[in-house]
């Protein structure tokens, strides 16, 4: 039944209590009419009456509760239905999941051995905020609503499914214990949910992240699992756009410890914790050194070394990455002087850096003040800038280009590398990420698919660097694939500045 329906039913029971109450209040008042005329001479008739009257009232009354009984116990149906079901999408609540899954979760913890696991999934519209911001709640509540049927269409028959927070969906299915069948499931999950969203003249680019958990074994209530599948989500984005994982018991001590390094960075910042290393860029087949990438490096008084890898993330997340950003920027532009001056410095910008209004401000007085040119200044930009507002975007890269900044976009392989989406960004300059690199001997469609890639970027007009080469074999096939910019161990490490200055000499 509906929940329409059933508010009607429940309106009929209120109308019956409200009836009763008002039959039962007459008959109290007629029967204290009766006693005050009781001891009057004749009375007896009427004092009887008065009895059958005050029954009558007692029956009203009875069904006034009896009637309010079953009022209430139709309206708290009622509601416990309105509060398992998402107004948005029509999907199960959190509530209406957590109702759906204990059989599930009973189930999967009773099996001894089985051949198949019951999977917990949590899905993240990546930067919702924005979409929202961008086009509007309404538009934002369609796009909710067509993410919802997306995934009913998948997985709909396979378990429940529900919108439990703001952007996140949670449903689960039963699969085998090869990870390929599970592999398959989520690749196309994930590429059908991120497939663009038109709603009327526009298209969204949607970006998900999904983190899974086995229910049963230590995962025994949904609180624990969505936990744990929120853990696991944040361990996905970190390898960038359109990712999934599956949790692992190492993710829960991995956020105590980013929980412990949340609370040293800001001691960092003030107690000058922090150095920046230069790593060489060069045309592989000149051999001239084009350039460096400034990387930071953290060396905490008790812990030794801290990797970027370990602590930018963590930075992002709680709104350090400014401060540190800014101080990273400062140091390359003061650096930059003690470089030739025919060299350009990279330096890491989060694309929550870019959030900043003042971000393009403070970068010209930063360079100003440093007396250096803004064409040796190239900030690195992740492709994960794509979950952001487009035109905001545009607008923040057009704005630094304007400034004479070179931009390049990095980590291009990882994730969702959508050229289509990035050719709308004025950007010089195409990183292929180290794992792109690293493929290239393995296959023959290895090389093919860079040679492409490096086609089109020199068809926008983009020049394209391949980082993390390593050996002699990788610099001939990136060079036979048209790639001539290259950076990585085989030409050399990143190195402090006064042996990165002797190296260049
Ligand atoms: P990235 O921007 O992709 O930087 C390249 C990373 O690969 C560096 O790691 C570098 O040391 C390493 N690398 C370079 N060549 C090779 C190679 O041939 N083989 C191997 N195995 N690795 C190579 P690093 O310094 O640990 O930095 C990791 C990431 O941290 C960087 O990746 C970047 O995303 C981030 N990061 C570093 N410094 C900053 C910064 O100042 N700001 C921001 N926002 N992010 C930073
Ligand atoms: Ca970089
Ligand atoms: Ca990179």
């Amino acid at each position: 039944m509906s929940a329409r329906a059933k508010v009607g039913r429940s309106q009929v029971f209120r109308l019956v209590t409200i009836f009763s109450s008002g039959f039962g209040v007459a008959s109290l008042s007629l029967w204290a009419l009766m006693l005050n005329r009781i001891g009057d001479p004749g009375m007896f008739g009427f004092s009887t009456m008065s009895a059958v009257i005050a029954g009558l009232a007692a029956l009203a009354g009875a069904g006034c509760a009896h009637a309010y009984y079953i009022g209430s116990d139709e309206t708290a149906k009622v509601y416990e239905e309105a509060i398992a079901t998402d107004s948005t999408t029509g999907l199960f609540s959190r509530a209406g999941l957590k109702q759906e899954i204990a059989p599930l979760i009973e189930r999967a913890t009773g099996k001894a051995r089985s051949f198949e696991r019951r999977m917990l999934v949590s899905v993240e519209i990546d930067a919702f905020r924005d979409i929202n911001n961008q086009h509007g709640p309404e538009t934002g509540d369609r796009v909710l609503r067509l993410m919802g049927e997306r995934i009913r269409r998948l997985v709909g028959g396979l378990g429940p499914v529900a919108r439990i927070a703001g952007s996140e969906f949670a449903f689960t299915f039963e699969v085998g214990h090869d990870d390929c069948e599970l592999h398959a499931v989520m690749t196309a999950l994930l590429e059908e949910m991120s497939r663009p969203i038109r709603a009327g003249d526009i298209v969204i680019p949607v970006f998900c992240t999904a983190g899974l958990v086995e229910l049963g074994k230590e995962t025994t209530s949904l609180d624990t699992a969505l936990r744990r599948t929120n853990l696991a989500r944040t361990t996905a984005r970190a390898g960038g756009l359109g990712n999934w994982t599956i949790y692992h018991p190492e993710m829960t001590q991995i956020d105590t410890y980013r929980k412990w390094i949340e609370g040293e960075l800001s001691n960092a910042i003030e107690t000058s914790a922090f150095e920046v290393v230069y790593q060489p860029q060069v045309e592989s087949h000149t051999g001239r050194l084009t350039g460096y990438e400034a990387l930071l490096r953290w060396e905490h008084p008790e812990k030794g070394f801290i990797p970027p890898s370990e602590f930018i993330s963590v930075a992002e997340k709680c709104g350090l990455i400014g401060q540190i950003g800014m101080w990273v920027l400062e140091r390359v532009c003061n650096d930059a002087a003690r470089f030739p001056e025919d060299t350009t410095i990279a330096v890491n910008v989060s694309p929550k850096q870019l959030e900043n209004p003042n971000f393009v401000s403070q970068l010209a007085d930063t360079m100003r003040r440093a007396a250096v040119r803004a064409e040796r200044i190239e900030l690195e930009i992740t492709e994960n800038i794509l979950i952001m507002d487009s035109a905001k975007v545009r607008q923040k890269f057009q704005a630094i280009r304007d400034l004479g900044c070179p931009i390049s976009i990095d980590d291009f392989g990882t994730g969702y590398s959508n050229l289509g989406y990035l050719a709308e960004l004025p950007f010089t300059k195409l990183k292929l990420d180290r794992s792109l690199v690293s493929r290239l001997g393995e296959r023959d469609n290895g090389t093919a698919l860079v040679a492409t890639i490096v086609n089109m970027a020199h068809a926008l007009n983009v020049s394209v660097l391949g980082e993390g080469v390593e050996t002699e074999e990788q610099v001939a096939l990136l060079q036979a694939a048209g790639c001539k910019l290259m950076q990585g161990y085989y030409f050399g490490k990143p190195v402090w500045l006064e042996r990165a200055q002797d190296k260049a000499a």
